[in-house]
């Protein structure tokens, strides 16, 4: 694990390779002011290769967001320069905006506000489908 310089922040790691981008826009991480880091395709023995992204500052994060892109993904809490805490976010049991329906007739595509909601179906497999029209969702 690379902790670096950070004292107080959070270090997201085994991020699948190529998707740290992906999980720095989802988790709206160009709003926040701090110093950020992405590393893409960082060396690992656990996995071939990953991705991390080093945030100079504890903020919330959104485990929905990060346990559907890869329940993998190690969520490292540092203060004073230690490791404090270590988080794996777990295959969320419900998605709110995190994916859309595609589906035409869904009420989703005609009622604009309705959020879009995903329920876990199968945990194995990690199918999703949307809680008003039983749609599988498509993984990205
Ligand atoms: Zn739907």
């Amino acid at each position: 694990m690379i902790i670096g310089s950070i004292v107080d922040g959070i270090v997201i790691d085994h991020i699948p390779a190529g998707r740290g981008m992906e999980l720095y826009r989802d988790l709206r991480l160009d709003n926040l002011d701090c110093e950020i880091v992405l590393i893409k395709n960082a060396v690992s023995r656990k996995i071939e290769k990953k991705d991390v992204l080093k945030i100079n500052e504890v903020i919330d994060l959104n485990y929905e967001v990060l346990g559907f892109i890869d329940p993998k993904i190690t969520v490292n809490f540092i203060r004073g320069g230690a490791l404090i805490q270590k988080v794996n976010p777990p295959l969320p049991e419900l998605l709110t905006n995190i994916i859309y329906c595609k589906n035409p007739r869904c009420i989703t595509s005609t009622e604009q506000e309705l959020a879009h909601r995903f329920r876990l179906t199968d945990r194995e497999s990690g199918v999703y489908r949307c809680l008003y029209c039983e749609v599988r969702a498509e993984r990205r």
